[in-house]
């Protein structure tokens, strides 16, 4: 990649971000599309310091991670409704001096589970209430899947469930349910666990798809035993990939070299985590 004069700066803000796969994913795809782009960490303890210095820099867009998703929405000058509904923002496009927020993480759920489910017709059961339920479950709605929530802390399962206006059941009631989704976005069967799972096979006979959000294992407990009851299961790296793809063409306006950025967050996660 030559960097010259009128090369585009891309980047992650958060806090800590070295451990970040955004930078092998993003700089591959620019460079696989000959874009005179690049993406660098930024680590920022300060945000509106920070806006004021991509907007004054011209950055022509970010990733936002922890802990800035939720906290950035005030600094923004607009945002994209799905975004404000889900009350966290992990995508800024720049133009002009004006920051608008996006999520993508609700459209690389609803890409990964589309290749196992039809969505519209679709209940999804999904498993806990925190950043990455928050934003699946919206996703699912805007697609007009009906949409159930599980989760082990009621108060903040029945939070969701009345935000969504969808039922809500405690994680320890969820053996009988039917649906024809399950969603982990717990962090149940995540490293360094990966003994446990948050779906009793009861439950499971009663699925035809799963997904999985952790992506550490990339094969969980959960889509193991899934697979063995014969259920379609989709992995935790494609919800990851495709986060980055919707990221990627938001602030190019082309298709993705979504094969190229397979490759690259495949070979990073063999060593690494996180976005
Ligand atoms: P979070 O906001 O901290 O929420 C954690 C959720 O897991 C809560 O619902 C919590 O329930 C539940 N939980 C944690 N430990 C539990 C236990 N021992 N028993 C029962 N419930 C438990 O985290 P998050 O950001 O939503 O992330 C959740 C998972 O999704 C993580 O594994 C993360 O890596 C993954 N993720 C994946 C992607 C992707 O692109 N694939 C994107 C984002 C996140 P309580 O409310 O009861 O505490």
């Amino acid at each position: 990649m030559q960097i010259n004069g009128t090369t585009k700066v891309y980047g992650i803000m958060g806090h800590p971000v070295a451990h970040s796969l955004s930078p092998a994913l993003h700089n591959a795809a620019f460079q696989a599309c000959g874009l005179n782009k690049v993406y660098v960490p930024f680590d920022v303890v300060d945000l509106p310091r920070a806006m004021d210095g991509f907007r004054a820099l011209g950055v022509g867009g970010v990733s936002v991670t922890i802990p800035h998703k939720q906290a950035i929405i005030p600094h923004l000058d607009d945002i994209d409704p799905v975004a404000e509904k889900i009350g966290a923002v992990n995508t800024l496009l720049i133009e002009d001096n004006h920051i608008r927020g996006y999520n993508s993480d609700w459209i690389g759920a609803n890409k990964a589970l589309e290749t196992i489910v039809d969505l519209p017709a679709a209940t999804v059961l999904v498993l806990g209430a925190g950043g990455a339920a928050r934003a699946i479950a919206f996703g699912l709605k805007e697609k007009g899947a009906t949409v159930m929530i599980a989760n082990r802390t009621v108060s903040k399962g029945e939070a969701l469930a009345r935000d969504l206006n969808c039922e809500y059941f405690p994680l320890s009631e969820i053996e009988d349910l039917e649906a024809d989704a399950l969603v982990n976005a717990t962090s149940i069967g995540m490293l360094p666990a990966p003994e446990a799972t948050p779906a009793p096979q009861a439950l499971l006979q009663n699925i035809k798809a799963v997904m999985d959000a952790v992506y550490a294992p990339m094969e969980t407990r959960l889509l193991a035993e899934a697979k063995q009851l014969g259920c379609k299961t989709v992995d935790g790296t494609q919800m990851l990939l495709f986060q980055g793809v919707a990221q990627f063409e938001l602030w190019t306006g082309r298709a993705a070299p979504v094969e190229i950025m397979r490759k690259q967050l495949f070979s990073h996660l063999k060593g690494n985590a996180g976005n």
